[in-house]
């Protein structure tokens, strides 16, 4: 990353798409890869009916800032989507990473090495081109399941959330790490995954219900030195979230699954509109439609930056949603 970077030369929104290779799965089902990638472009093949059961293909073309294709590693994509922007939380600059997409589509392979890629660089920085001026980093990795706040990093400790009137969100009780190498970064990653994963029943099912918030914060101490209180600086966060499809269990039979189901649906809008409030300057950005954008409040007002990674999978069963994804992320554009 470049250190000398302009805020004003960092795009206030990017829209990515990735797509992951076919699994093996769909391969031994001979399932077809339906999307045709470009640099910045691509096209969905669906197969359709006519009444009399012919079949017709209807192309589907989007376009984006990129679209990654499956050969694509994290190293790019990390260099496509979070690197830009490393350098300006430096400048008070809150940026926020989503990742958006069914579930399967590879959110979490996606988002999972990008605190990781980041920390480097911000630690890189903060001991070169920063150094003795009273940089911090700090990391905290919860989540938001069912519209409730649970801390990753803390035994899934419940957790609630307050306004403190200046525009701030305040997460009550969330464990904050300070750290200074990326060893211990690394342990605090997996730590948080693991119990994401697991959750409270042990099914992986359970991460797609939930979106998961992982923030590196930069503080620093007003004098510069270690002593005094540190003040937020800004903040660089990564957002896993709940897969997209369960916005649809609205119908499903059991109460439960239909309220979150309700829950991911409004936050998941509500992002959007967020999102399109944003990037339109609008004064007024409706980040209380749901608890995901309030918790992010902060990173939606003043000098901010989006990135959306929206991800699809490549294989024809999965049309629909990929579809419903990628008209989310033309909206979000
Ligand atoms: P999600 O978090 O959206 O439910 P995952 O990230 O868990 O999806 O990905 C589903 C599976 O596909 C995982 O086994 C993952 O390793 C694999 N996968 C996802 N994206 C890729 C990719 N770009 N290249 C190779 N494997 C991938
Ligand atoms: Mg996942």
């Amino acid at each position: 990353a470049a250190d000398n970077v302009k805020a004003s030369n960092v795009a206030k929104i990017k829209v990515v798409v990735r797509k992951r290779p076919l699994n093996k799965k769909e391969l031994s089902k001979n399932e077809e890869d339906i999307i045709e990638t470009q640099s910045n472009s691509l096209v969905v093949h669906e197969t359709k009916f006519k009444v009399d059961l012919t079949e017709y293909v209807e192309k589907h073309e989007f376009v984006f800032d990129a679209v990654l294709n499956e050969e694509v590693s994290n190293d790019e994509v990390y260099r496509e989507t979070v690197e830009p922007i490393v350098p300006i939380i430096f400048q008070r600059t809150k940026a926020t990473c989503f990742a958006y997409g069914q579930t399967g589509s590879g959110k979490t392979y996606t988002m999972k090495p990008l605190p990781l890629k980041a920390s480097r660089d911000i630690l890189r920085l903060m001991h070169h081109t920063y150094r003795n001026q009273g940089f911090q980093l700090f990391v905290s990795f919860f989540e938001i399941y069912g519209g409730k706040l649970y801390d990753l990093l803390s035994d899934r400790k419940k957790l609630c959330m307050r306004e403190d009137g200046k525009q701030q969100v305040c997460i009550v009780g969330l464990q904050e790490y300070k750290v200074s190498d990326v060893e211990t970064i690394k342990d605090l990653i997996e730590k948080g995954s693991a119990t994401r994963s697991t959750g409270t029943t042990g099914a992986n099912e359970e991460s797609s219900r939930s979106h998961a918030i992982l923030q590196l914060t930069i503080k620093r101490s007003t004098d510069g030195s270690e002593s005094k209180p540190a003040r937020v600086v800004g903040k660089l966060s990564f957002i896993d979230l709940a897969g997209s499809e369960r916005g649809a269990d609205t119908t499903d039979n059991d109460k439960q699954t239909r309220m979150e189901g309700a829950e991911i649906n409004k936050s998941l809008l509500a992002l959007k509109e967020c999102i399109r409030a944003l990037d339109n300057d609008q004064g007024h950005i409706p980040f209380r439609g749901s608890k995901l954008t309030e918790v992010l409040r902060d990173s939606f007002v003043g000098n901010s930056r989006t990135v959306m990674i929206s991800c699809v999978s490549p294989n024809s069963g999965s049309c629909e949603h990929t579809l419903n994804t990628l008209r989310y992320a033309d909206r979000v554009k």
